[in-house]
């Protein structure tokens, strides 16, 4: 048997006006297929598909794998360019038995709105419906009916932090063998949820939710269940919260796809991130002087496209006099090479963050020492769900704490940002950091209590202050919740082409 991989990955906040260059996807990771080998720690999804394909012992021909930090919309000739390397790899490898992609779900380009579907079309129209075409989604994927027409199974990882990737990966590469086996094509049942927000899973009632999310797929006749949870920066006509099933049966899959639907629309409101202001939070911390906190930076998290050097938080801290503060870590490229240039122990004013954006806040100007300096944060430390070197870093101590800055814009994902310097994490009373919550992996064991903090970025949580222009209301927090919708379709290569439709307690199929 033979199979084709490949794979473009990034996810788009439409409200940051900065487009995501090439330069972004080289400095993210661009493996071409005349390269030798693919990073796992980079592309964990494409890395478990090929190493589950070669336990099979299949025929696995390579294609393109890139990603880049997620930021604004792709340049448009950056995408062109990308998709066309990838389905020029996937011509070259013809005859295939399979493709399996690995896509996030969320990518916009300039003039594409829907990345992925165009991608898995475009992979259809090469391989035609014998073929059996699979892909990979990261759960903040936002799920497009033309995704579905295009793939005969769209299977998304179950955690946030995203721990879970090559495991999912391995069932993708399981789960599209056995339709190619059975020459069965399983139906998509999608459950519309009517709401839009993000749901870390480590804690209940989530964590309940994926086992029973994995307890659903053991039924007789249901292949996969995801919970596509949308990103909710990204101004889609088609964001939000869907629950999606495969079955063989569309009435049992839209069973499923209701009962998950309900059963997550009666706990979203206890999952969600409930961030608090700046200065709420900064009056915790300085009214329990004998506790230790991490402070997520939520709206400011380099994974979901903000700058990482917004200094809302930081200032409300220092304002209220708490001390004791490790920020981790700041996207200040200045900052980075004066500290370079000065060399380690060497004082100076700096002027920290609030230079990359207009949502950035005014720099935070004080004097600090240069107190170590590192070329990298150490590529085997960056936490349970990886990503690309943090480049160099420099430890500016000051008055109130210390700071980690960086050259590049990386998400704070492990606790190496503050190791690689020197500095102690768990020594600091307050950690700042800039994730919302892929942090938790690999903070887990931190004594410190956790606060989630947001501020007027582009990724304010208070999503009722975004100018969202795209999204189909009734959608909440916008309106009220809306009734679940429940409908199903099949992919293309299921040759009765679309069903669907509708109603709220029993699928309508059109054949
Ligand atoms: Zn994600």
């Amino acid at each position: 048997m033979r199979l084709f991989v490949g794979g473009i990955r990034t996810e788009t906040n439409t409200f940051v006006s900065r487009k995501t260059s090439l330069t972004d996807f080289q400095a993210g990771d661009v493996t071409r297929a005349s390269e030798p080998s693919v990073d796992a720690g980079l592309h964990p999804g494409y890395a478990g598909i090929l190493q589950a394909a070669d336990a099979a012992g299949w025929d696995v021909s390579r294609g393109i794998v890139a990603y880049a930090v997620p930021g604004g919309p792709v340049e448009q000739a950056v995408y062109d360019a990308l998709r066309s390397e990838l389905l020029e790899d996937l011509r070259r490898a013809l005859p295939v038995d399979m493709v399996l992609l690995d896509l996030h779900g969320a990518m916009v380009a300039e003039e594409a709105f829907d990345c992925e579907g165009n991608i898995l079309d475009a992979v259809r129209q090469i391989v035609g419906s014998e073929v059996v075409v699979g892909a990979l989604l990261d759960p903040h994927a936002v799920l497009t009916r033309k995704m579905l027409a295009g793939a005969d199974i769209l299977h998304a990882y179950k955690e946030y932090p995203h721990t879970d990737v090559m495991e999912r990966a391995v069932e993708l590469f399981s789960l599209c063998a056995e339709v190619l086996e059975t020459g069965q094509r399983p139906v998509a049942a999608v459950a519309e949820c009517g709401l839009i927000g993000g749901f870390p899973t480590v804690d209940q009632p989530m964590a309940s939710f994926v086992s029973w999310m994995k307890e659903a797929e053991r039924r007789r006749a249901i292949y996969s269940v995801s919970l596509i949870q949308s990103f909710p920066w990204c101004d889609h006509a088609e964001a939000g919260v869907k629950l999606l099933v495969y079955a063989d049966d569309p009435m049992e899959g839209c069973a499923v796809a209701e009962e998950g639907g309900e059963r997550f629309r009666a706990l979203f409101e206890a999952a969600g991130l409930r961030a608090l202001a700046p200065d709420e939070a900064a009056r915790i911390v300085r009214d329990n002087p004998d506790q230790r906190y991490i402070l997520a930076d939520v709206s400011d998290n380099p994974g979901g496209g903000a700058s990482g050097d917004a200094t809302h938080v930081l200032r409300a801290l220092v304002e209220k006099g708490v001390n004791g503060i490790g920020v981790g870590i700041f996207f200040d490229p200045g900052s980075l090479e004066t500290a370079w240039q000065l060399g380690e122990g060497a004082e100076s004013f700096f002027a920290l963050g609030g230079k990359q954006s207009a949502f950035s806040g005014a720099p935070i100007v004080i004097l600090g020492r240069v107190s170590a300096l590192a070329d990298d944060d150490g590529s085997d430390a960056r936490g349970a769900v990886g990503g690309p070197s943090s480049g160099p870093l420099a430890l500016i101590e000051t008055a109130f704490g210390a700071v980690v800055v960086s050259r590049e814009r990386r998400q704070a994902l492990s606790p190496s940002f503050f190791t690689a310097v020197g500095a102690d994490p768990r020594g600091f009373r307050c950690i700042l950091l800039k994730s919302s919550a892929h942090f938790r992996a690999a903070f887990a064991d931190f004594e410190h209590t956790i606060l989630e903090v947001g501020s007027p970025t582009a990724m304010n949580t208070n999503l009722a202050e975004m100018p969202f222009a795209r999204i189909r209301r009734p959608l909440w927090p916008f309106d009220p919740l809306p009734p679940l919708k429940i409908w199903a379709c099949e992919s293309v290569s299921g040759a009765k082409g679309a069903l669907s439709r509708i109603a709220n307690g029993g699928a309508q199929i059109k054949n």
